[in-house]
């Protein structure tokens, strides 16, 4: 969408006596266009009866926001003005994504420069009547008075999200930030100022814990939710300090050999006993907790490597490992995959890094990682490939080795033709770049033949082995070495002989 068609819609939803303003200044840049917002709403905006000199002291000095202690004293007066005309209020609960990334990658000058900004686009999309506070860190408050119905309160969360989706241009960096935002109503979730940013807080750490960049409502069971929620974050803590993980393997074979290429390492942990690899992963998905998993699995997949190369003849998979955002984004992150690799004496080669494609299409800086990654010889897969908004760019980066299909798309391949020619396109284009293609969460033998049939290189999931023991890999990579000793290279595998017949079959 052109800016000046993204301006128009922006403020046709903030304040209709802007628009002709906008109009004039509609080749403005849409960053310039937010600040401006802001600093009308800060000049038409009512002061609450406090002494000018109170109110001094009780704004942040970095963005002159009212602190923790003013939205405390303003939200008490919101109550008061609720209780009078029986008109509930939101209260609004915002925490930037990942910013302690931003703060490692590019310092914290920047970092502040991201809250005076944030606060600036936030300010410029609410009514002059709107309470907007910064209540520490890179948390901020917003408080929605006279609200009509609930379908309000979510024109104005969707107005803030598309506000705040807009690239921040810092200097030469352009910074692509997400929020969590977590909403209590008066009187429904709290009676108080205290009740009140407990619930929103609590709906926030929700939504954190769902995957960020996203809004949540305070509902009554969270609070029991999240208490045990935190005790199980307290729990893997301690796990990663005293270094209790048990590792399974979910194993990626190669579709025209059948050969075990790559194993999946995931951490599970007795003291969670019912928690899955996945989950453990979900539970960690907070602040630096994620960040220390994902340190944790990259030097145990390390320290596995070293050990397998001394105890088995058969060539050791190279050993699959997810890189999430806060360690792609920080110098920090890379060094210490590279210092892990020293330390334990294996190759770059041997270590693959997952990628979701949409951390690489939003991040600068995690292309800047995956080019040291590339250099040191490690691999870099994509993974939900074809699902999200997708870059072809990527593809002739050069640095991208294999693209994992999402199970999404491979949903329908038995009985859908378009599906089919879609996979067929992707597998294609892929190849036309020497770039390998691998399907996920496959478990049965019809999809792996069609698979091979549209030219896909392996699979990953129950059919290849999923969850497998430490010592089951081991037997299963010695068993497939003896068996290509004995056989001669020509030699059919057991999938391509199940799938010849089955091509017998269909005539
Ligand atoms: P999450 O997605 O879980 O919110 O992760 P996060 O990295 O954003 O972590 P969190 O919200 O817990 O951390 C906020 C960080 O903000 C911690 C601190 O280093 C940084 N910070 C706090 N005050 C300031 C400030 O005034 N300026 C800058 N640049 N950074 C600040
Ligand atoms: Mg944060």
């Amino acid at each position: 969408m052109q800016d000046s068609q993204k301006i128009k819609q922006l403020v046709r939803r903030i304040d209709p006596d802007l628009l002709a303003q906008v109009r004039e200044g509609s080749r403005l840049h849409l960053s310039k266009l937010f600040q401006k917002l802001a600093e009308e709403h800060i000049a038409r905006q009512k002061h609450p009866p406090l002494c000018s000199e109170q109110l001094q002291h009780q704004r942040d000095p970095l963005t002159h926001l009212p602190n923790r202690e003013l939205l405390a004293i303003l939200v008490e007066q919101a109550i008061h003005r609720s209780q009078r005309h029986q008109i509930p209020f939101a209260f609004v609960f915002i925490d930037i994504d990942h910013f302690k990334a931003i703060n490692d990658a590019h310092g914290h000058d920047v970092g502040d420069q991201v809250l005076i900004m944030v606060s600036q686009r936030i300010t410029a999309v609410i009514r002059s009547m709107d309470i907007l506070a910064r209540l520490s860190g890179d948390e901020f408050c917003l408080v929605v008075e006279e609200l009509e119905n609930e379908q309000a309160i979510e024109q104005v969360l969707y107005t803030l999200q598309e506000a705040l989706k807009q690239p921040l241009e810092i200097g030469d960096l352009t910074l692509n930030v997400t929020v969590s935002i977590g909403v209590s109503l008066y009187p429904l979730n709290g009676n108080s100022y205290k009740a009140l940013l407990k619930s929103a807080d609590l709906a926030m750490y929700d939504a954190k814990h769902h995957g960020r960049d996203r809004v949540h409502i305070f509902s009554a069971d969270f609070n029991q939710k999240i208490n045990q929620l935190k005790q199980q974050q307290k729990q893997l803590r301690q796990d990663i300090e005293n270094n209790t993980f048990e590792t399974t393997y979910d194993v990626e074979v190669e579709l025209n050999s059948d050969r075990v290429c790559a194993v999946k390492l995931h951490l599970t942990t007795t003291n969670l006993p019912d928690i899955s690899a996945e989950k453990l992963e979900k539970i960690a998905e907070r602040g630096q907790l994620q960040a220390k998993l994902n340190q944790h699995l990259i030097s145990t997949a390390c320290q596995k490597i070293a050990h397998w190369q001394t105890q088995t003849t058969a060539a050791v998979p190279r050993v699959i490992l997810p890189l999430l955002k806060p360690l792609l984004t920080s110098n920090h992150g890379v060094n210490f995959i590279r210092d892990q690799i020293n330390l334990h004496r294996i190759s770059g080669e041997q270590l693959e890094f997952e990628v979701a494609e949409k951390t690489l299409l939003t991040s600068p800086d995690a292309n800047k990682a995956i080019a040291r990654l590339h250099m040191m010889g490690c691999r870099i897969s994509l993974i939900n490939f074809g699902i999200g908004p997708s870059s072809l760019q990527l593809l002739c980066s050069g640095q991208i080795q294999k693209i994992k299909v999402d199970s999404a798309l491979l949903n329908n391949l038995n009985d859908d033709q378009q599906s089919r020619t879609l996979l067929d396109a992707i597998i294609s284009l892929a190849h036309k770049f020497s770039i390998r293609v691998v399907a996920i969460d496959v478990d049965d033998n019809q999809l792996v033949r069609l698979l091979y049939a549209l030219k896909c290189d392996g699979v990953r999931g129950q059919y290849s082995g999923a969850n497998l023991s430490e010592l089951a890999l081991l037997k299963r990579l010695n068993l497939q070495n003896k068996k290509s000793s004995e056989q001669h290279p020509a030699d059919s595998s057991s999938l391509i002989e199940a799938f010849v017949e089955s091509q017998q079959e269909n005539g």
